[in-house]
């Protein structure tokens, strides 16, 4: 078996707060570690880490519209409802449109509790195929990308929201069958990826013959590429709860773990990955070190669970029952990711580990 190294090595100065490595999250990672290690040993000697701020779970939606797009409700509505249903943050995400945020963040933010963050879904096309990615935490807008396919839409799309500061957001690849894994292969520079959205015709299960979107998540995955997975809503009415044919609020969300609740810290721990997506089933915690893979299951009233670890190539390496369920791992599972379904079919997801053999593969 092979030796962990680059786990070993992210993992060793951080004990205290062990976070979840994902993938091509590792150098820099270890890069951060030793220059903050550096920094305090310059400074005053004190231990690394002593006067962390302890990191906490905050619920937020990524992906959001109003009346300054196709949504049917007022921007302040709309917050009003994430405001009232426990949210934490929330990006609204016209089409086209950059909401201003600052007196909604005046009039309904609080400190410690809710934050607006400016975004936008740059919404192209090719040809006939939709193309949109959202801008999260934007400052200006960023007008659609034009491009010569899918790929090359995808392509100057990202290159355009990350030069404007922002983070990039895939949503909705399945949406008129628009977006394949080859074309994700050939757009460098991926951040985050919807693998569950809201609306209900946006196809994430896949089906006649077309993988769904956590299929094309594991192929970007075993493929080395590093994007982090998130659910979302794509809410556009909040008139009707009671029409399940509407793209409703409240269907799919992130759990993201940082030290403070602003845009800044949100932004910063989606990026790095330190997020799970969810449909409903929460995490007390995720924790990873170079043997095992710890989920901890925040158990609802009596429902039950089943955890599956899956590899590369989105083989299930191992299913667990029990939480917390810890995966032991071997050495040649590529990456190590979580998914956790519960008996009402709610999921949760974890982001992927990155596992690397020292040694020889298949040693
Ligand atoms: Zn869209
Ligand atoms: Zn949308």
């Amino acid at each position: 078996m092979g030796v962990l190294t680059a786990i070993a090595l992210v993992l060793a100065p951080i004990p205290a707060t062990a976070q979840p490595v994902t993938v091509g999250q590792e150098a820099a990672s270890a890069q951060q570690a030793a220059t903050a290690q550096q920094a305090t040993a310059t400074q005053q000697g004190t231990p690394a880490g002593a006067h962390a701020p302890a990191l906490r779970w905050f619920k937020g939606n990524t992906h959001t519209h109003t009346l300054n797009s196709d949504g049917d409700s007022t921007p302040d509505d709309v917050v009003r409802w994430y405001r009232e249903h426990r949210y934490h943050f929330l990006v609204l995400s016209d089409h086209n449109y950059l909401t201003a945020v600052e007196g909604l963040n005046a009039a309904l933010g609080a400190d410690d509790r809710f934050v607006l963050i400016p975004g936008e879904e740059v919404s192209g096309q090719f040809e006939k195929a939709p193309v949109h990615l959202n801008a999260l935490n934007l400052r200006t807008t960023v007008p659609p990308q034009g491009g010569s396919s899918v790929a090359d839409v995808l392509s100057r799309n990202v290159a355009a929201i990350r030069a404007a500061g922002a983070l990039s957001q895939v949503n909705h690849p399945n949406f008129g069958w628009a977006i394949t894994a080859a074309d994700l292969l050939r757009a460098p520079g991926l951040q985050l990826l919807e693998i569950f959205n809201g609306h209900p015709a946006v196809n994430n299960l896949g089906g006649g013959g077309v993988p769904g979107t956590e299929a094309i998540w594991d192929t970007l995955l075993s493929a080395g590429v590093p994007v982090r997975g998130v659910a979302t809503d794509d809410a556009h009415q909040f008139q009707a709860p009671w029409n399940l044919t509407a793209s409703r609020p409240g269907q799919g969300w992130v759990m993201v773990r940082a030290p403070e609740l602003t845009a800044e810290a949100v932004i910063d721990a989606l990026a790095r990955g330190d997020v799970y997506a969810s449909t409903g089933v929460e995490l007390e915690d995720v924790t990873a070190s170079a043997s095992e893979v710890t989920v901890r299951v925040k158990v609802a009233g009596t429902t039950k669970y089943r955890v599956l670890f899956i590899g590369q190539g989105g083989r299930v390496l191992a299913e667990v029952t029990d939480t917390p369920a810890v995966y032991s791992i071997r050495g040649d599972e590529g990456y190590v990711r979580a998914k956790v379904i519960d008996s009402n079919g709610k999921i949760a997801w974890t982001q992927p580990i990155v596992v690397r053999a020292g040694g020889q593969s298949g040693s």
